[in-house]
Parts: structure tokens; C-alpha cells; sequence
């Protein structure tokens, strides 16, 4: 089913209706988490005690699924899948998930999750976002090992994104210039924000997309490295560049570079208070 075979409400209600009959059915690995915040250094974190993630598989730097096609987004289970977005791309539940639905919008022939964003995958990211009406929703991207992904077949992930009282998006919080690149205050690491235009078309995407890329990647010139995670809501885009996915299991993807840290533990909890919090978040990326 194409994206625009039915009104975007639909794939809104028909995900979140599939969502719970799988979570019901054991198929998805999802519960309730409480959300811990924290605040440090005027940066806010929102922590969320998952264990279903301690399940979750995540494949080694040299493991076949990095290079190859195989794995989940191959052939996905058909009870996975949302709908066909476009031609080039399939919207499918996420197995192990902390957002009520979490989605993952992969590419329908193997690519690697190494590469950078093509047009076709910010237009179908795009047109996602915009089936998500009623829930305003964010899309990320961890490209390459050391930006936390843990499949190696090029992959999105979709799911709403926080507004409330405790946390926001750092974005969220401020008036973002249009057409600017803009880096904002109270962050510890490096990243690259551009607001978009109301109605964006596939080629202004691209256009911004690039230019913060190109960003990250002579951030991280000298370390040979071009890991980078990608944001992107109806407002902005976002770009983070990597230099390490973690250390003994504390890691994160770009969720938690922006403070949404999902843990599998108490103690994975607590081992980001003694590895310092936003200190920590700048290890894992680059220092101001
Ligand atoms: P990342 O960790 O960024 O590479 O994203 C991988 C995503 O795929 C995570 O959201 C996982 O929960 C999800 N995932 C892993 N295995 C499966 C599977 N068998 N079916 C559906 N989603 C999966």
C-alpha cells in the first residue's frame, strides 16, 4: 500500500491499532516506561527504564549484516509491516521500541546504513512525518557503528516526538532563524541545525540535509571518522557528528544524544551519572 493510497490519518490509526495488537500479541517488545529528568548543566535528559532493550540484538562492526543484505529489513515479516512508502522504501514496527509506535522506515533494496540520506529517503521520512497529523513526530538517523546503529541495511526510525513540561527537543525551545545554520547554547557537543520552510519541497531537504553534513563531516576530518546522527522533524533538521557509539554498553543513537537515554538497566542508569552526563554525550560526539 502506497503512502498516499490512504488519507495520512489512516497510517496514523492504523499503525498505533497494529502497534498495540502486537505488543498485545508478544510480537513487539514494548512496555510503559516512567520518565526520569534530569537536568545538567542546562541541558535536559530524559532517562526511560526499558528492559526489552537488553533483548535487543545489535550487530558487531564486521558482522555479515553490515555489508550484506540480510537481516530484518530483507524480507520483513509481513505482521510488521505498516505500508510501502513509495517505491523505494517499506515503514515497518520496530521489535524492540521505548515510543508508542516505533517505526523504522528502511530502504526496500540493500543499502548500507554507512551511506548518507538520498532524496528519496528524506522524501519518504518527509511524507511519514506527515501522515503523523494528530502526533507530531521525529525522525532519526544513526549513520554508521559509531552512531549507535545496531543493523547494518540502511534504515530510519519514526516515532512521536516529546512535548511537554519536563523535556523538548533542544530545538523545540527556541526560534530558529530561517536558512541559517545554527548551533545553540547549553549543548556539549557539536551539532548543526537548520529550520525548514513550511512546505518544504524533496530538493529543499536535500539542499540543507547536505550542507549540514558536509558540517559533520569536516568536524570529524581529522579523525578519519564520518559517523554522524540525523534529526529531523516538520521544523528542522539536525545534524550530530560522532566520534563513538560508547564504552562497555553505555552508548546512544541519536535519541539519546539529544537526552532521550534509553537504558536496559538500573545500572546502565546510574553509570551515566559517574560517566558525567553531558560530559559523556561530548565523548560520544565531538567537543565544542
Ligand atoms: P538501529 O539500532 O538504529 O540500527 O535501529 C535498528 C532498529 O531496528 C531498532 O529500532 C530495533 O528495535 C529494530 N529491529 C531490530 N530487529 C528487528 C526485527 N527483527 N524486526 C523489526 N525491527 C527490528
Amino acid at each position: 500500500m502506497m503512502v498516499g493510497d490512504f488519507a495520512p490519518i489512516d497510517l496514523e490509526d492504523t499503525a498505533l491499532t497494529k502497534f498495540d495488537r502486537l505488543v498485545a500479541a508478544g510480537e513487539i517488545i514494548w512496555g510503559p516506561s516512567t520518565p526520569e529528568y534530569v537536568e545538567h548543566e542546562g541541558f535536559q535528559f530524559e532517562f526511560r527504564l526499558a528492559p526489552a532493550l537488553l533483548k535487543k540484538p545489535i550487530l558487531s562492526r564486521n558482522a555479515p549484516g553490515r555489508s550484506k543484505p540480510v537481516g530484518p529489513f530483507v524480507d520483513p515479516d509481513p505482521d510488521f509491516v505498516v505500508g510501502k512508502i513509495g517505491e523505494t522504501h517499506t515503514l515497518i514496527f520496530s521489535k524492540f521500541c521505548v515510543p508508542r509506535p516505533h517505526l523504522v522506515l528502511h530502504t526496500n533494496q540493500f543499502e548500507l546504513q554507512s551511506d548518507d540520506l538520498t532524496k528519496s529517503d528524506l522524501d519518504s521520512a518527509w511524507r511519514v512525518l506527515g501522515a503523523f497529523s494528530k502526533t507530531p513526530s521525529m525522525m532519526i538517523y544513526n549513520c554508521g557503528v559509531d552512531a549507535g546503529s545496531s543493523q547494518g541495511h540502511k534504515h530510519m526510525q519514526v516515532f512521536p516526538k516529546p512535548e511537554g513540561r519536563n523535556f523538548n527537543l533542544f530545538p523545540d525551545l527556541t526560534s530558529l532563524p530561517e536558512g541559517n545554520v545554527v548551533t545553540l547554547p547549553n549543548v556539549p557537543y557539536k551539532h548543526y541545525i537548520i529550520a525548514l520552510p513550511e512546505r518544504p519541497t524533496a530538493d529543499d531537504l536535500v539542499e540543507r540535509y547536505r550542507t549540514l553534513v558536509g558540517l559533520a563531516k569536516l568536524t570529524l576530518q581529522d579523525t578519519g571518522g564520518t559517523a554522524h546522527n540525523v534529526v529531523m522533524t516538520k521544523d528542522w533538521i539536525m545534524v550530530i557528528p560522532r566520534s563513538s557509539k560508547g564504552f562497555e554498553g553505555v552508548g546512544a543513537n541519536a535519541a539519546g544524544m539529544v537526552g532521550m537515554v534509553w537504558v536496559g538497566s538500573e545500572e546502565e542508569r546510574n553509570r551515566w551519572t559517574s560517566l558525567g552526563l553531558g560530559a559523556y554525550l561530548q565523548k560520544l560526539g565531538v567537543p565544542l
